[in-house]
């Protein structure tokens, strides 16, 4: 099995519990407190490596409370962490979390060292990434640094996976490097300025995509499965059917369980279908990192 190499974020979510959410200048007294790893480059690193996968995460947290926490989350959940470096200044990332009871939220994020991952960070990985099966990649670090690291892995000849999250422009001179780019439903209407409806607007997304020379293009389409266009196959494929309990990084889970299956010579179409079937599983439980599947749960929903 070839590694799989996750450039990305590394965050620690606070969580506090509250009946109404505070408006400026008030204090509420809130209920429970809990703190979980978070942050997208390691949610995704963490769910392939809960499956079995050879997982590198490229990172920056700091030399905090956080930082030793997501540490030891890495070793439990099969996430190498030999490229997650630690920041001497800058705190960890963290995203202040209030929920209230209803499940509105407000979230602040101090992104914290995870600004200061640079190129040379990710140049020191480039032995694994010469020998890696994809390099998965959001948007949750430096634009420059991503923008490094799609060009080394398309010099190397290896398959970029972007997940263009949280949203933004991205030039055309990047998205002709990516291979497999998986936005959610907002981002793709964001990045392709079409609005998502019908199939026929998935389709017209999905080609503005692809002629700006991403190879395959997934929207991921929540409880709706996702709509695929790629050399192999085009169209939707459904997600399983669940009772969800929170949905906090089923996109996460998805990209996951795609890079697992690619890293496992899985076709495309299989390896969309795996990551339903993780992302099914995630929802079907509280957290994101914590929720993360096992392969034979996965294994299970797939039968
Ligand atoms: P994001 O979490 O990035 O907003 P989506 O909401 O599109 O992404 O969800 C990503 C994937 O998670 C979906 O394509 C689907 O496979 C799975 N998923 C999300 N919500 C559900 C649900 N209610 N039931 C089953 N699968 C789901």
């Amino acid at each position: 099995m070839k590694p799989i190499v996750v450039i990305g974020s590394s965050n620690m979510d606070l969580v506090a519990g509250t009946a109404r959410l505070p408006v400026a200048g008030q204090t509420v007294l809130g209920g429970a407190f809990r703190m979980s790893p978070g942050g997208k480059g390691a949610n995704q690193a963490v769910a392939a490596g809960k499956l079995g996968g050879r997982v590198y995460l490229v990172a920056k947290i700091g030399k905090d409370v956080f930082g030793e926490n997501s540490l030891e989350n890495f070793k439990k959940t099969g996430v190498k962490a030999d490229f997650v470096s630690r920041d001497p200044i800058l705190p960890s990332g963290v995203a202040l979390i209030c929920v209230d009871d209803t499940g509105k939220n407000i979230i602040v994020v101090a992104p914290g060292a995870n600004g200061a991952l640079s190129i040379a960070d990710v140049r020191k990985a480039k032995g694994v990434i010469a020998k890696a099966a994809c390099v998965v990649l959001q948007l949750e670090i430096p634009l420059k640094v991503v923008e490094f690291s799609v060009r080394l892995a398309h010099k190397l000849k290896i398959p970029v996976i972007l997940n263009p999250a949280p949203a933004r422009k991205l030039s055309a001179g990047l998205l002709k490097l990516v291979d497999i780019i998986n936005p959610n439903e907002t981002e793709a209407e964001l990045i392709t300025g079409v609005k998502l409806r019908n199939k026929d607007d998935y389709r017209k997304a999905a080609g503005i995509l692809k002629k700006r020379g991403v190879k395959t293009v997934i929207i991921t389409l929540g409880a709706k499965g996702v709509y695929v266009s790629s050399a192999e196959y085009a169209g939707f494929l459904p997600a399983f059917k669940v009772k969800p309990v929170d949905t906090v990084g089923a996109g996460d889970a998805f990209t996951g369980g795609l890079a697992y299956a690619l890293s496992n010579n899985r076709g495309l179409r299989e390896a969309v279908i795996f990551g339903n079937a993780v992302a099914a599983v995630s929802v079907t439980r509280k957290g994101a990192q914590a929720s993360m599947p096992k392969l034979n749960e996965v294994r299970k929903l797939l039968k």
